[in-house]
């Protein structure tokens, strides 16, 4: 962490991701494109104090002191999802023109997301939980080899373009290459947890939130039928306790109750995990398995949209604090969850590698939100 303010109001919480993590557990990548690409081979340190969709602003140092330089990418990013990939570009133009041998940790990372895979596969069950909330299974094709990484294992589901039924992508799927097809031809989606994975049946199950038509994840969930063909794109994680973990609170809403359920199931019975959870009336809510050791908050949003409520900080803040060995995890409404990781970041004084405080969605009114890196 630094003491810069950064500041924008384009897709804040990709940003602050995106900065955090190259000042973080990328500092060393970020050194290499720094002294690279900002021309101060001699550089020590590097840190990100701007960043926007076109590049990021660096203060280098070197044995002259401080030197604030602009590294631009190739061409603007549309939108702050891509900086990633952008800046891993960056990355590998640094170390071909460094010469230099080595390896940075995100380059270890791109490494690893070289083994991430584009599993076509397609629907065999549509179960209505309740009536927000469909349980959707998928098996065949290329499922047949899919292993979960951990409990919250996500994936990002990829769909044919709005109106057409066949996918428009093959296994040679790319994000780095999706902006090139015709926008017709794009595919939609969204990530969604793996709330089971069954290796006898070789069976998936995800647990789609059904917002309305305006999502087209929603929206294909909404009319999904047997047959329907996808594309699943990972597995990813983001669930990493410390191993001197002894608390777990779980923080989250109807959309990362999935994950939340497959993490209790995870833990040995009589594990202490309290769960705070944002949902809507007692009739339509996921459950939660029932284990010794789990106490659930529920938190009723009476009638209130989801996303509007402070309801997931107040109640983190009014109970018991996090013990010093918690892990906390989460995923719910970016706005919502921002506030929580605020709290037992800033006031708590949880260490980031405790955290792992996830926005999974934006609701559309919370865009313009100034941050600051301190987030972490
Ligand atoms: C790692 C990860 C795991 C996730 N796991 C799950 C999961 O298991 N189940 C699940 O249902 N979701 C899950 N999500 C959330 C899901 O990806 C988002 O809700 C996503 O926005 C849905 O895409 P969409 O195309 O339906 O809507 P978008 O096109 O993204 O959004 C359209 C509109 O719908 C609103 N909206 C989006 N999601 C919701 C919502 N849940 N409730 C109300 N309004 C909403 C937006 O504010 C926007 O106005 C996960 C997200 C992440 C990052």
């Amino acid at each position: 962490m630094h003491d810069d303010t950064v500041t924008t109001t384009d897709d804040e919480e990709q940003l602050v991701a995106f900065v955090e993590a190259l000042n973080g557990e990328y500092a060393d990548s970020l050194l290499l494109i720094g002294r690279i690409l900002g021309d101060r081979r001699d550089a020590t340190s590097a840190a990100v104090v701007g960043a926007d969709l076109a590049g990021i602003d660096v203060r280098l140092t070197d044995p002259m002191g401080d030197h604030l330089v602009r590294i631009d990418l190739p061409e603007p990013v549309g939108e702050a999802s891509q900086l990633v990939y952008a800046a891993m570009g960056l990355l590998v133009t640094a170390r071909e023109r460094s010469g230099e041998p080595g390896t940075t940790s995100a380059e270890r990372v791109i490494a690893e997301m070289a083994g991430i895979r584009t599993m076509l596969t397609s629907v065999v069950r549509v179960v209505d939980e309740h009536p927000h909330l469909r349980r959707i299974t998928f098996r065949g094709g290329d499922l047949d080899g899919f292993a979960p990484l951990g409990p919250d294992t996500f994936l990002y589901v990829l769909l044919p373009p709005p109106g057409r039924s066949e996918l428009t992508i093959d296994r040679g799927f790319s994000w780095e290459t999706v902006g090139d097809m015709p926008e017709a031809d794009r595919p939609v989606g969204a990530y969604y947890s793996v709330r089971e994975w069954r290796p006898d049946t070789k069976e998936l199950d995800m647990l789609f939130v059904l917002h309305g038509d305006e999502g087209p994840a929603s929206a294909w969930a909404q009319r999904a039928a047997v047959g329907d063909p996808v594309a699943l794109w990972g597995p990813r994680t983001a669930y990493a306790p410390p191993p001197t973990t002894t608390e777990y609170v779980l923080v989250v809403d109807e959309t990362g109750l999935p994950a939340a359920a497959a993490i209790i199931e995870s833990l040995p019975p009589g594990t202490p995990v309290r769960v705070f959870a944002e949902a809507g009336p007692p009739g339509e809510r996921q459950q939660l398995p029932d284990r010794d050791g789990v106490q659930v908050t529920w938190l009723d949003r009476e009638g209130a949209e989801p996303g509007t409520t402070s309801l997931l900080e107040d109640a983190v803040r009014a109970a018991a604090p996090p013990a010093p060995t918690a892990y906390v995890w989460g995923g719910a409404e970016s706005r919502c969850i921002t506030a929580v990781r605020r709290y037992v970041r800033r006031e708590v004084g949880l260490a980031r590698e405790q955290v792992s405080l996830t926005g999974y969605w934006r609701h559309r009114d919370h865009t313009d939100d100034p941050y600051t890196d301190e987030d972490a």
